[in-house]
C-alpha cells in the first residue's frame, strides 16, 4: 500500500492511547451466557434486552421462511426483492407502534442516513443533541444541511438555536442515549418544535421494547402521538433480537422515503427470513408484556444491589432507568485493566472509550436483559464489588 497511509503508525498510535479495539468471536448464540474461545461468560454487554435473539419462535419462523422464500432476496425492494414477509412485518409493526405506516431498512444506521438525506437539504438547519448516535451525525453530514448541536438535553440551548434559525428546521435526538441510558425530555422538545415549527426526528433504538407498559417505546412512555413525533426510527437489532430498522410516520412520509431514500433504494432487500424472524419476535411482544415487565424489575434489582453494596461510594453509576446502566471509570487504561479483571472472572460488560464517549469518561456499559436471573445479577454485582 502507498506509504502516505501510514496505517502501521496510526494503529500503534491508537494502541498507545489505550483505544485499540478487538473483536471477540462467539462460538454460539447470543444469550445471558455466551462462549468465547471455549470459555463461558456471563453476558452483560449485549443489547438483547428482552432475551429473544435466540428465541425458539424466531428460529422456527426463520427456518420455515428459508424453505419457502430461499436465502437471498436477489434484488432491492424497488426491483423484485420485496417479498411478502417484508410486507407482513411492516404492517404488524405499524399496528404495534400505533403509527400509520412503516418502512423497513436493512439497519438502523442506514435508516438514519436515509431519513436525514431525504428530508433535510442544503439551506435547512438540523439541530441535534451533542450525544446523538454516530449514525445520526453521519446522516446530518450527508444531508448537506447546516448542522447545529446543543449540549446534552439542554432545553434552553435548544430553544436558543431554534430561535436563532430562520430557515426550515429539524430537531434530531436519540430517545434513550446509547452510552448514557438517560431519556431525552421529549414532551418539552415536542413543545419547542411546535413553537418554532421544527420537524422532530427521534431515534428510538434503545426505547423500543424497553419503555412504555407494553414496550412500544418512547411514544408509549410519554404518550406522544404521531402528530407530535412525526418521524420515528426504531431498530430491530436490539430489544427485538432481530435485524434491521423501521421508520414510521404518516403514509406520505413512507411513500416519499420509498422514492428518495438512497439507503433504501440502492441496496439489496434483507433476506425474507430475517423479516420473518423479526415478525416472530414482534409477536412475542404483541402477545404479552411479561418480558418488558421482567426487564423493568431486573433494572431496579441491579440499581438496588449497586446501592446495597455501596458501590456508588467508589464509582458513579449514571442516572438511568433504562436497560443501559453505565459505570463511569474515567481513565482509558484504568478501564482496560478493570475490564480485563472482569473478563478473567467470567463477566462481560461493554468497555466504552472515546471517541464513542467524551474524553475522560471511559465507562463500563452494563446492559440488563429480562433474560438475566437475580442470581446472575448478584454475581455481576459481587464481582464488581471485589474488583472496582
Ligand atoms: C444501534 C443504534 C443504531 C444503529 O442501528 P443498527 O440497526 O445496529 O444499524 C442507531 N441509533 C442508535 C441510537 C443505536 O444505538
Amino acid at each position: 500500500m502507498n506509504d502516505f497511509l501510514n496505517l502501521e503508525s496510526k494503529l500503534l498510535e491508537i494502541e498507545g492511547s489505550g483505544l485499540l479495539r478487538r473483536r471477540k468471536t462467539l462460538s454460539g448464540s447470543q444469550g445471558t451466557r455466551i462462549t468465547i474461545d471455549g470459555k463461558s461468560f456471563l453476558n452483560f454487554a449485549s443489547n438483547d434486552y428482552l432475551g429473544i435473539a435466540e428465541s425458539k419462535e424466531a428460529r422456527d419462523a426463520v427456518t420455515k421462511s428459508l424453505h419457502e422464500f430461499g436465502f437471498g432476496s436477489g434484488a432491492s425492494h424497488l426491483v423484485v426483492g420485496h417479498q411478502s414477509p417484508h410486507d407482513n412485518f411492516e404492517k404488524a409493526m405499524a399496528e404495534f407502534l400505533e403509527r400509520e405506516s412503516t418502512l423497513s431498512f436493512s439497519s438502523g444506521y442506514m435508516a438514519n442516513l436515509g431519513i436525514l438525506q431525504s428530508l433535510a437539504t442544503k439551506g435547512d438547519v438540523i439541530i441535534a443533541d451533542k450525544l446523538n448516535h454516530a449514525s445520526l451525525i453521519d446522516g446530518v453530514k450527508l444531508s448537506g444541511a447546516e448542522s447545529k448541536r446543543y449540549p446534552h438535553c439542554d432545553l434552553d440551548a435548544l430553544e436558543k438555536r431554534l430561535a436563532a434559525s430562520g430557515q426550515n428546521k429539524f430537531v434530531v435526538t436519540d430517545s434513550v442515549f446509547s452510552m448514557d441510558g438517560d431519556i431525552a425530555p421529549l414532551p418539552d422538545i415536542v413543545g419547542l418544535c411546535q413553537k418554532y415549527e421544527a420537524i422532530l426526528i427521534v431515534d428510538d433504538a434503545h426505547g423500543f421494547g424497553v419503555l412504555g407498559e407494553n414496550g412500544r417505546g418512547i411514544c408509549e412512555h410519554f404518550e406522544l402521538t404521531q402528530k407530535q413525533l412525526p418521524v420515528l426510527m426504531t431498530t430491530l437489532g436490539k430489544a427485538l433480537g432481530g435485524n434491521g430498522a423501521v421508520v414510521s410516520g404518516d403514509k406520505k412520509l413512507v411513500d416519499y422515503l420509498i422514492q428518495v431514500a438512497r439507503s433504501y433504494i440502492y441496496t439489496t432487500a434483507m433476506p425474507a427470513s430475517v423479516a420473518a424472524g423479526n415478525l416472530a419476535n414482534l409477536k412475542l411482544l404483541m402477545d404479552n408484556n411479561e418480558r418488558v415487565e421482567k426487564l423493568r424489575q431486573n433494572i431496579s434489582y441491579f440499581k438496588m444491589g449497586f446501592e446495597v453494596r455501596a458501590l456508588s461510594k467508589r464509582v458513579q453509576l449514571m442516572p438511568s432507568n433504562t436497560a443501559i446502566q453505565p459505570v463511569v471509570i474515567g481513565d482509558n487504561q484504568k478501564l482496560i485493566v478493570l475490564n480485563e479483571k472482569l473478563e478473567s472472572r467470567g463477566i462481560l460488560v461493554g468497555a466504552i472509550r472515546p471517541p464513542t464517549v467524551p474524553k475522560n469518561s471511559a465507562r463500563l456499559r452494563v446492559t440488563i436483559s429480562s433474560g438475566h436471573s437475580q442470581t446472575q445479577i448478584n454475581e455481576l454485582l459481587d464481582i464488581l464489588a471485589e474488583t472496582i
